[in-house]
């Protein structure tokens, strides 16, 4: 029997709720019926939650007894794509349905009627008397006399107090009305002139505008070195989807969605599309998610999560930086936005563009398995080139133990300060130093929490555990021998390079950029376009100042500790290692003067570095590829990494040894069951972790085997267990 799309009063409908409950519970369809996808308040228990109608009630009670829908709220029906995404999305990822309508409903007040407030127009009245201040305030209401608005903007754009517009409303002069808070966002305009194209840039750009046109889903990788063009080229199947009438989604790494990109959207169609990410307040979110649904938001440039937005018809999806780990939540729902996008995509007949200047191997694979596209972008746009990339050989260099910038990289960047250019650090370590020591016992300081030293922030004056975010005041003795005095800094962080910096170029104007080091998202916004514009000789940064940043008079980039990264036993190393390094020095040399990016290394016969250093990537790749087939790991093979964790290690150990030799399920499909052991992490927030990690050949139906296989543990007490499809990090 087909599902109606419609449901009359008393009608048994199945309810999903975002409750943690196993399944879809049966109410009666209200008063004036409910449309299938509709989104409801519906009693549980005491209380009233909000769900959505997931299909005709499966009628196993008594009818008497079933409740009914208490009201339908006023928002857009879920639609069935939406519905089909997250019930496929929860299979792939292992996600119990709830979590996932959790993650597709992320918008406070949804329930609530559209809520009003006051706006001010031009009225029909004239001053009883001119003053400047007057006077401002109706130049801007003639110049901008569409936009509807509030007192507080009215004022700000006109430069005066809200009191000058107040007593300009009493004389009539201005309106005051009532208009919904929700507003539509300004239209978009694909018609406004682009920039023009270089031949290369304008062939891939037509490939896009013509596979969005189709409106088939497909997808395609747009590899193009940093500084290529790929989002002119990008903008321009955002402009086709726009034209055909349909809604584009181009998600960044969070730490990109930059004022930057957003003013050169704003340039390319006219206005500012919707911009969804974790510092959006929630009157920003609630707008967007009503808009995007009604469809009257045409653009949202969004964080992984906007993936989960109710989109009415969904064209395109562009995945900027599609290498980058953050695309991973891992926390919650584990879910990878880069292969979510793609399954969303392919549900609703939109296209996807992957861009990276460093593609993932997944990526890379599925180009060369035929099921991506792939359009190349070979050069810089203009006079800039890729950057020369060098290796300093640290052994030659003699630095005492607690310095770390060369004398040779000292050399450059006095010879690029000389020349007015500006020069980068960069240290993928926050805080000041990893390590503190007390030089009397050797104690070292680490997390009440966690199994991790407690890394010295100078500027927050605080010890920080980066895994769970426990602070303590710095000690003056040390917490084991009580000896004072003797604590010591060990290894470098960003904030002791800039210590170091502004000892090397006591003239020099430093910026140290760090996540932690702004109060707010805006502030560091603020503080990178400054940089941009020249604000600063050496900026020193931290994996931040690798993604997307425009600086064009940065010329030279040195990588303090090139190493860093290749001493995990993480399978990604090697890539990771590479796009981070490919990624920094495409920082420098972004405008007329060329770049260069030196690297400090111990170990410059590596072979990821000297794969860097050639700039060879499809012999990287290659070889990268070649060795991860040859182990059947990802993406030749596939990966789930289990995490048990709770307060009691012998209750967690045992969860997991009995699931090691509990394996039926797995081997029934020929998967194989590692560990368990003990997280790399071992402890996080008191909780102990153990962790066991499946392999499995690419062609097995992974899923429902580990679904059965998970089910034996009881999940008793405090204990946790998370199934990580994929995972890209190991801690
Ligand atoms: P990518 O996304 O590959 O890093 P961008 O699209 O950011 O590259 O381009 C790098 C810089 O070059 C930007 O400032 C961009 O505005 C400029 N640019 C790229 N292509 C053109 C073009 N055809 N005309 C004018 N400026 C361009
Ligand atoms: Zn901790």
């Amino acid at each position: 029997m087909p599902v109606p799309e419609f449901f009359d009063q008393g009608d048994l409908v199945a309810v999903l709720s975002t409750q943690p409950l196993g399944r879809a519970l049966d109410y009666k369809a209200p008063e004036g019926g409910c449309h299938l996808g509709a989104f409801v308040e519906v009693p549980l228990g005491p209380r009233k939650v909000l769900g959505v109608v997931w299909g005709r009630g499966a009628g196993d009670f008594d009818y008497n007894k079933v409740r009914s829908v208490i009201r339908v709220l006023d928002v857009a029906p879920m639609r069935d794509e939406m519905r089909a995404f997250l019930t496929r999305a929860a299979a792939y990822t292992l996600t119990p349905m709830p979590a996932m309508l959790r993650l597709g409903t992320r918008a406070p007040g949804l329930g609530d009627p559209p809520s009003m407030r006051k706006v001010y127009r031009r009225g029909t009245g004239e001053p009883d008397r001119t003053t400047k201040a007057r006077t401002q305030v109706l130049e801007t209401l003639k110049e901008y006399g569409d936009l509807s608005f509030t007192l507080k903007e009215l004022a700000e754009m006109a430069g005066v107090t809200s009191s000058v517009v107040k007593g300009l409303v009493k004389q009539g002069v201005v309106f005051e009305e009532d208009s919904p808070r929700d507003l539509p966002f300004p239209r978009l305009d694909p018609e406004l002139p682009s920039k023009e194209l270089t031949a290369d840039q304008a062939a891939g750009a037509a490939v896009l505008a013509e596979a969005v046109a189709s409106e088939q889903y497909g997808t395609t990788l747009l590899r193009g070195v940093t500084g290529s063009g790929k989002t002119e080229v990008y903008l321009e199947a955002v402009a086709a989807a726009l034209r055909a009438g349909r809604q584009a989604l181009v998600l960044l790494p969070e730490i990109a969605l930059t004022e930057q990109f957003l003013t050169r959207v704003q340039e390319r169609f006219g206005a500012k599309p919707a911009e969804w990410h974790s510092g959006a307040t929630m009157t920003e979110r609630r707008r967007i998610w009503r808009m995007v649904g009604q469809g009257q938001a045409q653009l949202v440039i969004g964080a992984r999560s906007s993936l989960f937005l109710p989109f009415q018809n969904l064209g395109l999806i562009v995945v900027d930086e599609e290498h980058d780990t953050s695309y991973k939540q891992e926390e919650g729902v584990f879910y990878n936005a880069r292969d979510m996008a793609v399954l969303r995509a392919s549900i609703c007949g939109a296209h996807v563009v992957l861009a990276s200047a460093t593609p993932s191997l997944e990526s890379w694979a599925n180009v060369e398995a035929g099921k991506y596209r792939r359009l190349e972008l070979t050069s810089r746009f203009g006079p800039a080139v890729m950057p020369k990339m060098g290796a300093i050989d640290m052994r030659g260099e003699g630095l005492p133990s607690d310095r770390w910038v060369s004398p040779t990289l000292v050399g450059e960047v006095n010879k690029r300060l000389e020349k007015g250019e500006q020069a980068m650090l960069f240290i993928n370590r926050r805080g000041y130093a990893p390590i503190t020591l007390c030089r009397a016992c050797g104690h070292q300081i680490g997390c009440d929490d966690c199994d991790a030293r407690m890394v010295e922030h100078r500027y927050l004056k605080r010890l920080v555990c980066h895994q769970c975010g426990e602070t303590k005041p710095m000690p003056e003795a040390c917490p084991s021998c009580e000896a004072e005095d003797r604590l010591a800094p060990v290894g470098p962080g960003v904030e002791r390079l800039g210590e170091e910096a502004r000892a090397l170029w006591p003239k020099a104007r430093i910026a140290v950029l760090s996540s932690d080091m702004y109060g707010s998202a805006r502030a560091l916004k603020a503080e990178i376009a400054g940089i941009a514009e020249g604000g600063a000789d050496i900026v020193i940064g931290t994996q931040l100042v690798a993604k997307g940043h425009n600086f064009p008079n940065l010329t030279l980039v040195g990588v303090i500790d090139a190493d860093l990264g290749l001493m995990g036993s993480d399978l990604r190393a090697a890539e990771r290692t590479f796009q981070l390094m490919r990624q920094v020095a495409g920082r420098a040399g972004r405008a007329e003067a060329p770049g260069a990016a030196l690297l400090q290394t111990y170990q410059p016969d590596h072979p990821v570095i000297r794969a860097i250093l050639a700039g060879d990537e499809e012999a990287f790749w290659g070889a990268e590829a070649k060795e991860r087939q040859q182990a059947g790991v990802p993406p030749y093979g596939r990966m789930a990494g289990i995490i048990l964790s709770g307060p009691d290690v012998a209750q967690v150990f045992d969860a997991g040894n009995l699931l090691a030799r509990q394996d039926r399920a797995l081997r029934a499909v020929g998967a194989e069951v590692f560990g368990p052991a003990p997280a790399p992490i071992a402890r996080v927030r008191g909780r102990h972790r153990v962790r066991l990690l499946v392999k499995a050949d690419k062609s097995v139906p992974l899923q429902e085997a580990l679904a059965r296989w998970v089910a034996q543990v009881k999940l008793k007490g405090d204990l946790r267990l998370a199934v990580d499809i994929d995972p890209q990090s190991f801690y």
